[in-house]
């Protein structure tokens, strides 16, 4: 769990932001009332973020910035200062942010913060300029964001990053640079990754009327122009990052069941379709199953519709945990799942439903009344495919339907 500090001289106001931090952030609050108490703190432990006012009984200017950031800790200022002159010579510190603390908005804005604040963990950029000068700023803006960072110094190297690694959320990338430049590394990038994949931001003190759009139409996601201010900055690449994870959010929920988390129906074909062809093309050999779960009805009428759910989501569980993470893992619907193993021998295939047959009959799922309920499975599985995905997938569907008739609780194959 995250640990925060708040040092803040108005007992009310800090217990206020703390509670609010621990209840919606689900973070763990130390008060200091004074610099003094701020000190005993950050001797004993080291915080994921200190706030912190900046008039306080036993420091009255500011001094308490420093300190914190000579133990290196991360900062946001939180000051009834309004005085700008002195406001931007602390955020010429190595400061995250400095917001106004006088009303109820700027709470919810340092909660939205600190909510990005953790968010950021999860994301690399990739910083691309020829100056090491540049590069190094940069990299301590973004570390100071808590990005992950990599640093490179040329368009080429970034496309070899770019080629070995799918985990870059964010590129930002300068325009004038040796070989490649930035405009044609915006190009470049776009062959590989779409604007739902990857983030492309340019940095430049270009001051050609037209270059902004060129950028743009490349591909970029925004252009920051130089000089810049620290805020412009961070909110530019947060809200890129913000609408990044927007769009891999409802790109998932599109894709996914909603009770089971498995993949749906639609995403199902849309990508099993490439998957077929190309495993007829090239001699692989794979599996198809139809999944259902025996007798279901019985256990709505008995228990209800939430147990029924409850054991939907118990089999899911199981078919999850039992097979690999290359494999498809679908439901299609009600108590009927689809799982495709990819690459897979026929023996070792039905060793393994078999082994999913049994692990959902020892399953057990605590009903709403208490009673410990278990289910069981028929499966029926196509080792031998049809011409096309549909006509394999109604082929294993009649074996399934073989396998209702010959008892269920049992694997039927071709
Ligand atoms: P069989 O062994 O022949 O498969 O019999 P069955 O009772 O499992 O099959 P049937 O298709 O007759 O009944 C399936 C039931 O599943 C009917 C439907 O009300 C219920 N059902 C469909 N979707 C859901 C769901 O999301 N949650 C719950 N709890 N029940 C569902
Ligand atoms: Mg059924
Ligand atoms: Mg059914």
């Amino acid at each position: 769990m995250e640990r925060l500090l708040i040092v803040e001289d108005s007992k009310s106001l800090a217990k206020m932001i703390a509670r609010k931090i621990e209840l919606e952030l689900g973070c763990e609050v130390d008060v200091a009332y004074s610099m003094s108490e701020a000190k005993l703190f950050l001797k004993r432990y080291r915080y994921f973020l200190v706030l912190t006012d900046l008039n306080l009984p036993d420091a009255q200017n500011g001094e308490i910035v420093e300190y914190v950031l000579g133990t290196g800790n991360h900062v946001i200022v939180i000051s009834g200062n309004i005085d700008k002159t002195f406001r931007a010579v602390m955020l010429k510190k190595n400061i995250i942010d400095y917001v106004n603390k006088s009303g109820v908005n700027d709470i919810n804005y340092i909660l939205q913060t600190i909510a990005r604040l953790q968010k950021n963990k999860n994301h690399t950029i990739l910083v691309v300029d020829d100056s090491l000068v540049f590069r190094k700023q940069l990299q301590s803006m973004l570390e100071n964001m808590f990005f992950k960072v990599i640093t490179v110094a040329h368009g080429e190297e970034a496309i070899g990053i770019l080629h070995t690694r799918n985990d870059i959320s964010l590129v930002l990338t300068d325009y004038h640079m040796p070989v490649m430049d930035g405009l044609q590394l915006t190009s470049e990038i776009r062959k590989l990754y779409t604007k739902n994949d990857l983030t492309i931001i340019t940095i430049s003190s270009d001051d050609k009327e037209d270059t902004t759009a060129l950028f743009l139409k490349s591909g970029a996601n925004d252009y920051i122009k130089k000089p810049f201010s620290k805020e412009e900055f961070s909110c530019r690449i947060n809200n890129s990052i913000e609408a990044l994870e927007n769009i891999h959010a409802i790109t998932n929920h599109a894709n996914r069941d909603f009770l089971t988390g498995l993949y749906n129906r639609r995403y199902f074909f849309a990508t099993m379709q490439s998957y077929f062809e190309k495993a007829l093309r090239e001699g692989e050999k794979f599996a198809i199953a139809m999944i259902d779960i025996d007798h279901f009805k019985k256990i709505n009428d008995t228990y209800g519709h939430d147990t029924g759910d409850k054991v939907i989501n118990a089999v899911a569980d199981v078919l999850r945990a039992n097979t690999s993470q290359n494999d498809m893992v679908a439901r299609f619907g009600g108590e009927e799942f689809c799982v495709i193993l990819k690459n897979i021998a026929p023996l070792k295939a039905l060793s393994i439903f078999e082994n999913l047959r049994a692990k959902i009959e020892t399953c057990s799922v605590v009903a709403t009344n208490g009673e410990n309920t278990h289910c069981t499975a028929s499966i029926g599985v196509l080792l031998t495919p049809e011409e096309s995905l549909e006509e394999s997938i109604n082929q294993a569907d009649m074996l399934l339907y073989s396998a209702k008739q010959q008892g269920r609780n049992r694997v039927v194959s071709n």
